[in-house]
C-alpha cells in the first residue's frame, strides 16, 4: 500500500467508514466512528499535513516468525529517576506524564541504541472496549491499551525538540497491555485521572518511577519507525517490548472516562486514539531473543560478530 498524503488518507477513511460500519477495530482517525460513521475527524489529523517519506511509518505488525534473533543485541539498561517527573496532563488525544529532561537523570542506554536516550514523556493508546486498543500488534493479536515511553538522542542533539525530526533521534518503548491482575503501579495515575478528564488540564506528579509499569522480562523486538502522531516523524528507534503487563478491566475503564474535548464543549470521549498499522515496507524487526530465523554464525569476538551481521545481512536479506 502506497502512503498518501493526509487529506487524501482522511477521505480515503470516510469513504473506507461508509463502505464498512461493521469494521472490528475502529480508531481515533474517525473518533466515535462506531456509533457515527460519519463522525468528524479528531482535530489531531485535520491538518492537511503530508507523511514524511513513507517508508518506515508505525505501528506495524511484528510478525513473530518473521522477525530476525540478533545476537548482537545488548541488554536494555533502563535508569530512570523518579524525581525527574513533573506532572500529568490531557493533551486531548492522550494523557502524558512529563519529566525534566535537561539533564541525564532519566535515561535509556544499551540495546540497540549507540547512544543515551533521555526520557521525555509517557502515554498510552486504548480501545472503547478490550477487544482493541494497541497500536502495534503482534501475529495481528490487538491487545486493549499499549504505553509508549518516548526517550531523545541527548547525545547527538540539544533538545527533544531538535531530535524529533532527525533520524536516530528518537528511542520508544512499548509496553502492551493485556486483561488481568490490577496493577498497583498503574493506580497511583489512574487515581490523578479524573483531575484531568478534561482536554488541557495538568495535574502535579511526584516522584513516580515509570520502570514500575515495564515487564520484568528483559526481550525485544526493535525496529526502525516513526511517530504515529503527527508529525509522524520517522525518527524512532522503536523497542517493543515481548511481555505485556497486566491490568484489570477497571483501571481500563477510567482511561475511557477522559475526554477528548475541552471544558464547555460537547463531550467527547477519549476512546481508540490509536492509528491503525502501517506497512513493513523494506523492513526487518529483530529480536533480542531467539526465534525461527538467526544469524548463521554464532559470533565468538567482535570481528565474528561484524561478520556473521553482514553475512546475515545478505542470507536473511535483513536490512539492520
Ligand atoms: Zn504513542
Amino acid at each position: 500500500m502506497k502512503i498518501m498524503n493526509l487529506a487524501r488518507w482522511s477521505k480515503h477513511l470516510k469513504r473506507l467508514w461508509g463502505q464498512n460500519p461493521t469494521a472490528r477495530r475502529p480508531c481515533s482517525l474517525a473518533a466515535c466512528a462506531i456509533t457515527n460513521r460519519y463522525a468528524s475527524l479528531h482535530p489531531l489529523w485535520q491538518s492537511p499535513l503530508t507523511i514524511p517519506g513513507g517508508s518506515r511509518q508505525s505501528p506495524i505488525n511484528i510478525q513473530w516468525s518473521d522477525s530476525l534473533f540478533d545476537p548482537r543485541l545488548e541488554h536494555l539498561e533502563i535508569r530512570y529517576d523518579p524525581a525527574t517527573c513533573l506532572h500529568m496532563w490531557n493533551n486531548g488525544y492522550s494523557f502524558l506524564v512529563e519529566f525534566e529532561d535537561s539533564t541525564d537523570k532519566s535515561i535509556i542506554t544499551g540495546g540497540p541504541l549507540e547512544n543515551n536516550y533521555r526520557l521525555k514523556q509517557f502515554h498510552f493508546h486504548w480501545g472503547a472496549v478490550s477487544e482493541w486498543g494497541s497500536e502495534h500488534t503482534v501475529d495481528c493479536k490487538v491487545f486493549p491499551a499499549e504505553l509508549h515511553l518516548v526517550h531523545w538522542n541527548s547525545c547527538r542533539y540539544g533538545s527533544f525538540e531538535e531530535a524529533l525530526m532527525e533520524e536516530n533521534g528518537l528511542a520508544v518503548i512499548g509496553v502492551f497491555l493485556k486483561l488481568g491482575a490490577h496493577h498497583s503501579g498503574l493506580q497511583k495515575l489512574v487515581d490523578a485521572l479524573p483531575l484531568i478528564k478534561h482536554k488541557d488540564a495538568i495535574v502535579e506528579l511526584e516522584d513516580f518511577d515509570p520502570s514500575c509499569l515495564l515487564p520484568s522480562c528483559p526481550d525485544y523486538w526493535t525496529y526502525s519507525g516513526s511517530l504515529t502522531t503527527p508529525p509522524l516523524s520517522e525518527s524512532v528507534t522503536w523497542i517493543i517490548k515481548k511481555k505485556p503487563v497486566e491490568v484489570d478491566e477497571d483501571q481500563l475503564e477510567v482511561f475511557r472516562m477522559l475526554l477528548f474535548t475541552p471544558a464547555g464543549e460537547e463531550e467527547k470521549r477519549m476512546v481508540d486514539n490509536f492509528r491503525p498499522l502501517q506497512p513493513i515496507m523494506d523492513r526487518t524487526v529483530r529480536s533480542s531473543f531467539p526465534t525461527n530465523h538467526r544469524l548463521k554464525v554464532l559470533p565468538r569476538c567482535e570481528e565474528d560478530i561484524d561478520r556473521a551481521h553482514n553475512q546475515a545481512t545478505h542470507q536473511d536479506t535483513a536490512h539492520l
